[in-house]
């Protein structure tokens, strides 16, 4: 009986304690490293098991597959899905928000993903287009080809590819300071987008295989109510996580969503959401672990 009590309190312990990261961004999305370095970063900083999480495509899951195996470091094929939320008409007073929902320990090959992925993907091209133009009415021309220059995948231009080339013009000192001076919304770059609904992320992500996970929860610009509203919802369509402690929290966010964690019965994520160097608080690896009392989503692989 005692070792059987033993077992009961000192396991879940360790497996929180494991050092997980399970949300990082590769050249295949708006990350600066190739997936290889990343691996290789994860790999120097002790880490347990890697996700690349890229937005909207998997085109570096092999890569960082591959690498991984090298290494005979433990991978975790994932995903970020771009979404608004809710749907058209349920906020009639005010706009949707863009959420970012991850899929973790996806089958990749799964053409229930591999299609929605692509149907998120398509308009970023559009949208670019548009965001030089009205960059360009804001005063700083020409931007398009210089952010296209510094994606790995074009398909996946993105607000943080023209950041970077708005810091090297000068127009900011980082690229945080860009998006609070021309890419959020109200701001003059700020192109409006309509992405995946929650609804359809949830379920491509379990479709293959996946566990879905709220993104940064903390981020996102709601009120209480609105939250709790999200998370009841995510939990009905199928979500099964939120992550509490991540690179995109302030460290004083752990706790609150912690305790959110186990109001909704959802899962704890923890991941730095690295992009690259300079430009993320940690690295892959290196973040607090969860808070005691949580159920790590890593036990639902
Ligand atoms: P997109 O999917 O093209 O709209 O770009 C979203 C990405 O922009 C996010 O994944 C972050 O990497 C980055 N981003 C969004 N807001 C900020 C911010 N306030 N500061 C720095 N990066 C941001
Ligand atoms: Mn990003
Ligand atoms: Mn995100
Ligand atoms: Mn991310």
């Amino acid at each position: 009986m005692r070792g059987l009590l033993r077992c009961a309190t000192v396991f879940p312990r360790r497996a929180i304690l494991l050092n997980f990261d399970l949300h990082n961004h590769s050249d295949a999305s708006d990350g600066l490293l190739p997936p290889q370095s990343l691996v290789a970063l994860a790999q120097r900083n002790a880490c347990d098991a890697l996700a690349l999480t890229d937005h909207d495509t998997t085109a570096g899951v092999a890569a960082a597959a591959e690498a991984a195996r090298e290494a005979g470091l433990r991978f975790v094929p994932g995903v970020e899905i771009s979404v608004t939320w809710p749907n058209e008409g349920v906020w009639p007073d005010r706009g949707p928000v863009t959420l970012h929902i991850v899929g973790l320990n996806v089958d990749v090959s799964h053409p229930v993903l591999r299609d929605g992925l692509l149907s998120v993907r398509n308009g970023r091209r559009a949208r670019a287009a548009r965001m030089a133009d009205a960059l360009a009415e804001a005063g700083i021309p020409d931007t398009l080809e210089a952010a296209y220059a510094l994606t790995g995948n074009e398909d996946m231009i993105g607000r943080t590819h023209f950041a970077r080339v708005l810091v090297q013009r000068g127009a900011a000192k980082n690229v945080g300071q860009v998006f609070a001076k021309f890419l959020t919304s109200g701001r003059p770059g700020y192109v409006p987008h309509r992405w995946a609904d929650l609804a359809g992320a949830v379920a491509w992500i379990r479709a293959a295989g996946g566990v879905p996970v709220i993104a940064h929860p903390g981020r996102y610009k709601l009120d209480d109510g609105e939250r709790r509203q999200l998370f009841g919802e995510f939990r009905d369509l199928g979500g099964l996580a939120i992550e509490v402690v991540t690179g995109s929290h302030e460290p004083r966010q752990y706790g609150e969503f912690a305790a959110h964690a186990r109001t909704f019965g959802l899962a704890a994520s923890r991941g730095a959401d690295y992009h690259g160097p300079g430009e993320s608080r940690f690295e892959p690896g290196t973040l607090p672990p969860l808070p005691a009392g949580l159920t790590p989503v890593w036990d639902l692989f």
